[in-house]
């Protein structure tokens, strides 16, 4: 299956000259929605996988089955203001000014095996800022794993993990 022929281009959306990658065409056929997470339920099964991190709100819908399939549990990185308990954050860049991500300071045990999961790899800022709040509190972590990667825009580099992604794209 080509998964690739699921994703919808948008061109300059929200702003001219973005390509913007929709994935909701891919999330509503159930045959494309259940490959992408079969494919990396096949890639984890056997990592032991403690929990999967997933932000809000695309990362969420690929990380909770991936969870459920690899009997992990699930773990919400959230923006500013959300979670309710005690947590750790990260300030990242953005195009213009910094974002900010929150995480559960109890969320993950030092030495647990982590996959981070989102829907596109771009600059690599969000995932890269992710990935700070899952070293902070100690896990160890397996991969971050994407659907969609541009690949002009070197995402990768900031990223201090292993990388895969199911779609590759050459024209970001
Ligand atoms: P980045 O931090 O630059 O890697 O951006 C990653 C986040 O921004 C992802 O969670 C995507 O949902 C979103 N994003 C960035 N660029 C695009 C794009 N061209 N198409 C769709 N989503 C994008």
């Amino acid at each position: 299956m080509n998964l690739k022929e699921y994703i919808r281009n948008v061109p300059d959306f929200p702003k001219p000259g973005i390509q913007f990658k929709d994935i909701t065409t891919l999330w509503k056929d159930n045959k494309a929605f259940k490959e992408s997470i079969d494919l990396l339920y096949q890639r984890y099964r056997d990592k032991k996988i403690d929990k999967v991190v997933g932000a809000e709100s695309r990362g969420f819908i690929i990380a909770s089955p991936l969870a459920y399939l690899l009997n992990a549990g699930f773990v919400p990185v959230r923006k500013k203001g959300k979670l309710p308990y005690k947590k750790i954050n990260v300030v990242y860049e953005l195009e213009y000014g910094t974002d900010s991500l929150e995480m559960h300071e109890d969320a993950i045990k030092q030495g647990e095996n982590i996959l981070v999961v989102d829907d596109l790899l771009a600059t690599g800022g969000t995932m890269g800022a992710i990935i700070e709040l899952v070293k902070k509190l100690g896990g160890n972590i397996i991969e971050a794993a994407f659907i969609v990667e541009l690949e002009p825009l070197n995402g990768r580099k900031k990223i201090d993990a292993p990388v895969f992604s199911l779609v590759k794209y050459q024209d970001a």
